[in-house]
């Protein structure tokens, strides 16, 4: 937002200068162009982003939900800490009131699901996905990490969720790229716990938690969250115990 605001200030000066020098409808043009550059591609002057949050202070970068690189380097993931404690620590979960996603990186994510909905999970987005170029994919929904490991996905739409919120991470400096891809995984799957709005279609999330009691076995609860719209699985979990103080999904991360 502080970058589209400062770009399409840049083209408001160029668009009058193009006026004087060429004409009122060669400067309407101009603007009319520049505009598009700017909605398509997020900026006309290649480095903006990056700029403005370089240069524009925090308190400013703060009322377009961004912060400065220095506060973002600050944080780091302690793989001994538990899934809720690293989210927080890396500025994407909030405990205010109850564990969540912050506005911000919910935001974010949302919008980055939306641009990669129709795109395909490639073997090249799943090795930026875990860090490795030892990656193999299998079916829509299973991948092979450093030959030994096999992940799953509930949906595509779960792997496309992991995809891009593994992205965000990337690009928040928080050391994600130190982290290895089992912890990658147990993270990403935290998240997906907490998503707002489905990645496959933006409808709204249902979550439903359920106890089981089998023979042999301490009780569970067992965690489901699905859109309700499409009705896409988008992610699972299940909790040994049954606790009346704590949903399933927060013990989940807590754990
Ligand atoms: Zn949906």
């Amino acid at each position: 937002m502080p970058c589209t605001i400062v770009n399409i200030g840049i083209a408001a000066v160029l668009a009058v200068a193009a006026v004087v020098i060429a004409g009122t409808g060669i400067g309407i043009l101009f603007f009319l162009v520049a505009l598009a550059i700017i909605y398509l591609h997020g900026y006309l002057v290649p480095g903006t982003p990056t700029l403005t949050k370089r240069y524009l202070p925090a308190s400013v970068l703060g009322l377009f939900g961004k912060e400065s690189v220095t506060e973002r380097r600050a944080r780091s993931i302690d793989a001994n800490a538990t899934i809720e404690e690293q989210l927080v620590a890396i500025g994407v979960f909030t405990v205010k009131d109850n564990p969540a996603l912050t506005d911000s990186f919910a935001n974010a994510w949302k919008v980055a699901n939306e641009r990669f909905r129709f795109e395909d999970v490639d073997e090249s987005a799943l090795r930026t996905l875990f860090g490795t170029d030892d990656v193999s994919r299998h079916a829509a929904t299973g991948a092979v990490v450093d030959g030994n490991q096999s992940i799953r996905w509930i949906s595509e739409s779960a792997l496309v969720a992991d995809v891009t919120a593994s992205r965000l991470l990337a690009e928040r400096g928080s050391g994600w790229e130190t982290v290895e891809p089992n912890e990658r995984i147990a993270l990403l799957r935290g998240l997906r716990l907490f998503l707002r709005v489905c990645p496959a279609c933006d409808g709204a999330v249902d979550v439903t938690e359920r106890t089981a009691d089998p023979c042999c076995e301490r009780p569970h609860t067992l965690i489901e969250v699905t859109c309700s719209d499409c009705g896409t699985p988008l992610a699972d979990d299940a909790v040994v115990g049954i606790d009346a103080d704590a949903s399933g999904r927060v013990r989940a991360i807590r754990r």
